[in-house]
């Protein structure tokens, strides 16, 4: 964990893909294995690569080499996962790989493997005693998982602020959603969860109303004084403000509602590299022209949420191609970056953010103010 101090005891800590855990307790998913002759070690990899190429074991090593006290190799094959409660049982196996092993006339037996990549030399020495995994320092270069400049820091607080600002009305906390893109540190969309309270008035308590804390709210009839709407959390409709915003700068390179989808993904990709010339009307930037390319989505934005977002907000944020994502406070309960699931950390997506939790000096939270 990366942890950054910043002035007023503001920090960024990295909420890493996967939760932390004792070296000498790496969490273990069972596997069926079997001893290989080696000379098939090569064309049973390629073929259990094509059956099953275990996605999220993409860490384990396919086949482990052990030096046997009385001289000589012995190789071993990681297959498939295991009923992690009930063993040796065959049937569990797919069939594609029980016809490999008859094929091959291999005895099978059940051993456990990481479930997690190793993010440090020790941990994959560690892990590496148990069956061998592969680790990769971490090779994308996304600012601020190494530490964030100072200038990079204030930038991250002041639109924190800006965040907690737009989640605060007269009798309402919500949560707020602020896209920026943080080549330019421009705002490229805002907004707030769209609930309504009907109980505002004079002296009345702030209602904490965050869509993200209570996405099954707006089926729950006893809420008769406010409106919950399922879908319209802040970063779904600051996600519709960006798109809105492309459409507004970009006219004319929008997408006919007929267009079918293969086509919808060629425009796209084409628009990705397209070069326009627009008017730039920007709170930041005063009416200048700027030479802009359409975005693809959010590719290469930051969303600053004051709330960790749930899994539907986090799992658009995936299909919108999010760089970052920042939020202040955790979402116990359904929270999906951190808290309850690591999305950030499934394998089997094909777009990773990296996330980060902003620490804020304790009087800036909202929920201790009010
Ligand atoms: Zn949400």
């Amino acid at each position: 964990m990366n942890k950054c101090e910043v002035k007023e005891h503001w920090g960024i800590v990295y909420v890493p893909d996967k939760p932390p855990f004792p070296l000498h307790q790496q969490p273990t998913v069972k596997v069926h294995a079997a001893v290989i002759d080696p000379k098939h070690a090569n064309t049973l990899v390629r073929k259990l690569n094509q059956i099953l190429p275990l996605e999220n074991l993409r860490h384990v090593k396919r086949v482990r080499k052990q030096v046997l006290d009385e001289g000589g190799i012995r190789l071993s094959m990681m297959l498939c996962l295991a009923d992690e409660s009930d063993d040796t049982q065959l049937e569990i196996i797919p069939q594609e790989i029980v016809d490999l092993i008859n094929l091959y006339k291999l005895e099978t037996f059940i051993t456990k493997v990481c479930k997690y990549a190793p993010i440090s030399k020790e941990e994959w020495i560690e892990q590496s005693k148990l069956w061998p995994t592969s680790y990769h320092p971490p090779t994308y270069n996304i600012s601020g998982i190494t530490g964030f400049s100072e200038e990079e820091s204030l930038s991250v607080c002041t639109f924190m602020k800006q965040a907690l600002d737009l989640s605060k009305c007269e009798c309402q906390i919500v949560n707020a959603a602020i896209i920026v893109d943080p080549s330019t540190n421009y705002i490229i969309a805002h907004a707030r969860d769209q609930v309504n309270s009907c109980s505002c008035f004079i002296n009345h308590e702030h209602d904490v109303m965050v869509s993200c804390l209570n996405p099954w709210q707006w089926c729950n009839e006893n809420s008769s004084s406010c409106s919950w709407h399922p879908l319209r959390h802040a970063a779904i409709v600051a996600i519709e403000n960006s798109s809105e915003r492309d459409r507004r700068l970009f006219p004319g390179s929008g997408l006919d509602e007929s267009t079918d989808h293969l086509e919808h993904d060629l425009m796209l990709k084409k628009q990705k590299t397209e070069c326009v010339k627009k008017e730039v009307v920007d709170s930041q930037s005063n009416n200048s022209l700027t030479e802009l390319t359409r975005p693809y989505l959010c590719t290469g934005y930051d969303i600053y949420l004051v709330w960790e977002p749930c899994a539907m907000c986090a799992m658009a944020l995936v299909h919108q191609r999010v760089k970052r994502i920042f939020y202040a406070f955790p979402n116990r309960k359904t929270g999906a970056l951190g808290s309850v699931d690591r999305l950030q950390g499934e394998k089997s997506l094909n777009h990773h953010y990296a996330v980060f939790q902003v620490m804020l000096p304790q009087e800036k939270n909202p929920l201790i103010n009010i």
